[in-house]
């Protein structure tokens, strides 16, 4: 069973498309600062999230959280399409990244 429908799930991949268009334009000039450089290298991790988003996206467990399984709300995809955990598990996942 499918938790989303194909048109959500259309939705998500435009989103993630566009996304992916506008980080790779990016990629044209090379960056010249500390800065740019530093900026470049967070683009490139959401460039690899946002393709294997694309990949996932038609999977039946696209949508499931990678950590509980429970379902992720549809209103968090939209606002963050390369979510691959609920609110919950992405609040532990970051404390143990940071401490
Ligand atoms: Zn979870």
């Amino acid at each position: 069973m499918h938790y989303f429908t194909i048109e959500q799930r259309e939705t998500l991949e435009r989103q993630l498309a566009a996304r992916a268009a506008e980080l790779r334009a990016g990629f044209a000039a090379d960056p010249e600062t500390e800065d740019e450089t530093a900026e470049r290298e967070r683009e490139r991790r959401e460039l690899a999230y946002v393709e294997s988003s694309l990949q996932r996206l038609h999977e039946p467990e696209f949508g499931l959280c990678a950590d509980c399984g429970e379902e992720i709300p549809y209103s968090r995809l939209q606002a963050n399409p390369i979510a691959v955990r609920c609110l919950a598990c992405q609040r532990v996942h970051e404390g143990a990244a940071e401490r």
